[in-house]
């Protein structure tokens, strides 16, 4: 089997299932803790940072990872912004995390119809109003950026609308349609690869769901390893044409680089 030298590794799916734990995910990603190999966290959530995720995993799972082992959509956004466009004035539909770090990354916030990009997320607080103002920049021409494109969330109380529903209002309103930095988009790749430091043929992508993380992983150029541990089963997994480098159970049945 090839040796990698990085890993990128997604979330609920993968190392958790919701609430439910996977005690050989957790086994592998403390493994991976206790040898030092580099490896990523990838998720699409914007709602929560680095650190609100690191913390959840170590208090509410065994999975003893730092913020710096987390990549959101929000810091695959804000590379991006800093690749296009940097010095410009930002207006973010998204929660208060969100603001935070574009504020944190040296951006000027702008919550106005005046702003030159708008960035949007998950804001389970926007309004009517918070909306309008975004969608007034946009008419004006500022460039739209969504962190990603999910429909629904699952809550408790069954599924909740997501970052798409938003993108929707938005889209339908304006007429335009932005571009999308999260799984299965190359953005979101490029800034962990980049993060990350290796060469794509270096790098392993691991996850649950076939047309986010392994087709997302194949356009972006790295090999792929599908756990059977999430969305996308071992059986609907063989109508794809293109197949992921590897199909697993459960992540016991990884070897780790020695
Ligand atoms: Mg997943």
């Amino acid at each position: 089997m090839k040796s990698y030298q990085g890993y990128l590794i997604d979330l609920d799916g993968t190392i958790y299932a919701g609430k439910t734990r996977i005690p050989t995910a957790e086994k592998f990603v403390q493994e991976l803790v206790k040898l030092d190999f580099p490896f990523l966290i990838l998720t699409n959530n914007a709602t929560s940072s680095p650190q609100q995720v690191a913390e959840r995993l170590n208090l509410h799972y065994d999975i003893p990872v730092k913020a710096n082992h987390v990549y959101t959509s929000v810091l695959a956004l804000i590379d991006y912004l800093k690749l296009y466009h940097l010095n410009q004035s930002i207006h973010v539909v998204g929660e208060e995390s969100f603001k935070q770090m574009i504020v944190d990354a040296g951006f000027m916030l702008d919550q106005t119809r005046l702003a030159e990009v708008v960035v949007q997320g998950l804001d389970r607080f926007s309004t009517y109003q918070t909306l309008n103002e975004a969608a007034l920049a946009i008419r004006r021409g500022a460039t739209f950026l969504t962190t990603n494109e999910d429909h629904s969330i699952p809550t408790e109380d069954g599924f909740a609308p997501g970052s798409g529903a938003i993108t929707a209002f938005l889209s339908f309103t304006t007429q335009v349609n932005p571009t999308i930095v999260g799984k299965p988009h190359h953005h979101i790749f490029d800034g962990a690869i980049q993060t990350l430091g290796f060469e794509r043929d270096a790098i392993l992508m691991i996850g649950d769901n076939y047309s986010t993380d392994i087709l997302g992983g194949i356009q972006a150029g790295v090999d792929t390893l599908h756990v059977q541990t999430g969305v996308t089963s071992k059986e609907a997994l063989r109508q794809y044409s293109i197949q992921p480098t590897y199909t697993i159970k459960d992540l016991s049945y990884w070897s780790l680089p020695k």
